[in-house]
């Protein structure tokens, strides 16, 4: 038998067959909470203050009130992935509403819920990060910003599930999603970037974009390594023409994509910029972080 998880739940760390939320919490029954996607590589978990912030950007966007600070979640998230003696791997952090009565007020749930998951990931096969992913344009629109804010990462994810059913469907590995200009938002769970001309663009958070901690990245990485980097609106005429084309996200970090809607980008194969990146963001993940065991 495989070894239990140890799950951080509402201050303490209890095995993973313990680790149960109600049927009450407003988190199951509507969707309202909030979470996080963290990743740890080489024992150091990466840009942790950065997704900690944002998770209480995204919980004050809700009038979420997280009964912990951020100095104690980030304490928390340290914990649980030492209590599990993990080295590399992914943590999803997730603060629902919690219990409550039937009927959507959030006011009658007094008390979120905090629960810490640490465990190992792989979302794409390794063939993918040797060959490129293929997308397909997925007729699911992101939402504008005044339908559900893109910039919060609330469990009401159904918008983003059914896009990446799209993409299976259409037989793609990723999504991309197009804002309700018809311009270029992201994928279903991972910011897009394209290469023309030696130099990256990628659409601004106005078009429905997540101010994705991977995407920041690459604004760091870019400017370091010569590459010219900007914001602007993209088309999908733009990935089509595109010399390359790389998605960003915790989980599938830095991947090319060779393909969109039967059309080949580039050459087909991970291009040199993207290779470029993709080597940066290795070394910076395996050698920072807020270390787990020191
Ligand atoms: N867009 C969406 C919709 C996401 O859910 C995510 C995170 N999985 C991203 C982009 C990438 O953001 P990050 O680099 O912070 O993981």
């Amino acid at each position: 038998m495989t070894k239990e998880l140890l799950i951080y739940l509402d201050g303490k760390l209890v095995p993973e067959s313990q680790a149960k939320v109600s049927v009450f919490d407003h988190g199951l029954l509507y969707g309202d909470g909030v979470f996080e996607g963290i990743r740890f590589y080489n024992g150091r978990v990466f840009r942790l203050d950065e997704h900690t912030r944002r998770l209480y950007d995204s919980a004050k966007a809700l009038l979420l009130n997280v009964t912990m600070t951020p100095e104690e979640m980030i304490r928390a998230t340290v914990e649980t992935v030492r209590a599990n003696e993990l080295r590399d791997g992914y943590i999803r952090t997730v603060i629902t509403r919690g219990v409550g009565t039937m009927g959507l007020s959030p006011y009658k749930c007094p008390k979120p819920s905090v629960f810490i998951i640490a465990a190992s990931i792989q979302l794409y096969p390794e063939s993918a990060y040797r060959d490129g992913l293929v997308m397909a344009t997925v007729a699911t629109r992101r939402p504008r910003h005044d339908i559900l804010p893109p910039q919060v990462k609330s469990l009401n994810y159904l918008n983003n599930v059914m896009a990446k059913v799209e993409a299976i469907q259409a037989g793609a590995e990723e999504g991309l999603m197009l804002n309700d200009q018809g311009l270029v938002a992201e994928c279903t769970g991972d910011n897009l970037f394209i290469v023309r001309d030696g130099a990256i663009s990628t659409p601004p958070l106005s078009a429905g974009a997540l101010d994705g901690i991977t995407r920041r990245v690459v604004f760091e990485i870019a400017p370091e390594l010569g590459i010219p980097i900007r914001e602007r609106d993209l088309t999908r005429h733009d990935i089509f023409t595109a010399d390359e084309c790389f998605l960003t996200g915790t989980a599938a970090e830095v991947i090319a994509a060779v393909k969109l809607d039967q059309r080949v980008i580039g050459t087909g194969k991970p291009g040199t910029v993207t290779q470029r990146v993709i080597a940066r963001f290795r070394e910076l993940t395996q050698t920072s972080g807020t270390p787990v065991y020191e």
